[in-house]
């Protein structure tokens, strides 16, 4: 479900970039959106932080499943706008 927009940055490069905010999985959690200057999906909305262990950890796992994902088939968030 489409929320709106939020700023993602990015774990991996630091980047940060506006992204659509979706629901991953029906939770109060965000799609994680690929970053558009490395392309890692290991991204998280900036309004989550400072960072929290808890937010840290369930993303950790949230990345995971996406790159477990992407080894299977290559998706790529449909809903990605970058703006
Ligand atoms: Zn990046």
């Amino acid at each position: 479900m489409l929320r709106g927009f939020t700023t993602f940055k990015c774990d991996k490069c630091g980047n940060k970039f506006k992204a659509a905010d979706i629901e991953f999985q029906a939770t109060a959690f965000s799609q994680p959106m690929k970053c558009p200057k490395c392309g890692s999906f290991h991204t998280k909305p900036i309004k989550l932080f400072p960072y929290n262990l808890m937010d840290r950890f369930v993303y950790k796992k949230i990345w995971k499943m996406m790159d477990e994902c992407q080894e299977e088939q290559d998706v790529q968030p449909q809903e990605f706008l970058n703006l």
